[in-house]
């Protein structure tokens, strides 16, 4: 497979793969997918009962959404992950799992209402580098009283697990499109014209032209519109254009790369298990 990097923006990438097949394709978007780590809160520990303001004023450890609900959205914040620094804890040889610096990542939060609780408010124990990608991403609306007080702690995880772990998103491809005009055929009608959702047919010297290529969504609406055959569009099956974003815990280079990475471990290993037959 050759793989043309177009675009490799910090949380956008856009390949041309070419000398390939659908197959090929789609394990690389799969991968993308589901194989990429990150980091996610996965344990929240909430204060319980009263909470001492500065002013002695007390407050309620309470929130209007329960500690669950406050618990999944802490976990799908995108946290700034360094794919070479972290270990999955449960292979951590540090620490066999209990949780040590080079696997977990503890949070602490502290707020009084009436306030609402951003992605920002959680400070990272240690490293002010790891505070979560996106400082206003809204938790929760505190009323009068109420205090929300807790350590949450990140690990890493893939997507095969659950959604939060999961760094990438939009992972599309689409056959590279292909168009065929028979000018021979064409009497010049312009119905095509009218009806591509994309504009990318017009008439140029007489004649029938595609303006960019790589705009054509397959829609095959200039077909239909064409009553003489004169237009045949076509998706190549060697040829993608593929496409995907980051959430901003991974960029768009360590994603592609790490994808890569596993994609030939994936095809490595199978090799190994066809050899021992
Ligand atoms: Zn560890």
């Amino acid at each position: 497979m050759e793989i043309e990097v177009r675009k490799l923006e910090e949380r956008k990438g856009e390949l041309l793969l070419s000398d390939t097949n659908p197959p090929m394709a789609n394990a690389l978007r799969r991968v993308l997918i589901a194989d990429i780590p990150k980091l996610a809160i996965e344990d929240v520990e909430f204060h319980l009962g009263t909470i001492g303001g500065e002013d002695d004023k007390e407050y309620e450890s309470a929130a209007p959404l329960f500690d669950e609900i406050i618990a999944h959205r802490l976990g799908m914040l995108p946290i700034p992950t360094d794919l070479e620094l972290f270990n999955y804890r449960s292979e951590c040889e540090e620490c066999d799992g209990e949780g040590c610096p080079n696997c977990t990542v503890i949070y602490s939060l502290n707020k009084k209402g009436p306030c609402t609780v951003y992605s920002g408010d959680l400070i990272p124990v240690g490293e002010n580098e790891l505070r979560p990608v996106d400082d206003l991403i809204p938790i929760v609306k505190l009323n009068e009283e109420q205090a929300l007080l807790m350590y949450a702690t990140a690990e890493l995880g893939t997507a095969k697990d659950h959604a939060k772990w999961q760094p990438t998103s939009g992972v599309a491809y689409k056959y590279y499109p292909e168009i065929e005009i028979n000018s021979e055929e064409c009497d010049e009608c312009k119905e095509c014209i009218e009806v591509c959702p994309v504009d990318i047919l017009e008439m140029k010297d007489g004649e029938l032209t595609v303006t960019d290529l790589e705009e054509c969504k397959l829609c095959k609406a200039c077909e239909e519109a064409c009553g003489k055959d004169a237009i045949e569009v076509k998706g190549r099956d060697d040829k993608f254009i593929l496409t995907f974003e980051t959430d901003g815990s991974v960029s768009a280079e360590d994603a592609l790369k790490k994808g890569l990475e596993v994609l030939n471990e994936k095809f490595t290993h199978m090799v190994d298990l066809i050899e021992d037959i």
